[in-house]
């Protein structure tokens, strides 16, 4: 049985290889290349989402930061939160 990098097309054996979730076996170097270049985020292709798609996670980001800053500073002596 031979397996096939979805990235470089060249086969895989055994521990040079991992599964890639929706697409299939890969090297490992190849993943990690690949993570870096698409920047993709556990599940999301950052890269391949639309204009809003992408504001709406910069937002949902910011806000939940600024969510765990306000957590953190409420323990603080109140130090100033800035909201947005
Ligand atoms: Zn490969």
């Amino acid at each position: 049985m031979s397996m096939n990098c979805v990235y470089c097309s060249k086969a895989v054996f055994g521990s040079e290889g991992i599964t890639v979730s929706g697409k299939g076996p890969a090297h490992q170097q190849c993943y990690h290349a690949n993570q870096i270049f698409k920047r993709t985020f556990q599940t999301i292709e950052i890269s391949e989402l639309s204009d809003e798609e992408l504001n709406d996670l910069k937002d949902l980001v910011l806000a939940e930061v600024n969510g765990r800053t306000r957590k953190l500073e409420e323990h603080d002596s109140g130090g100033d939160i800035e909201l947005f």
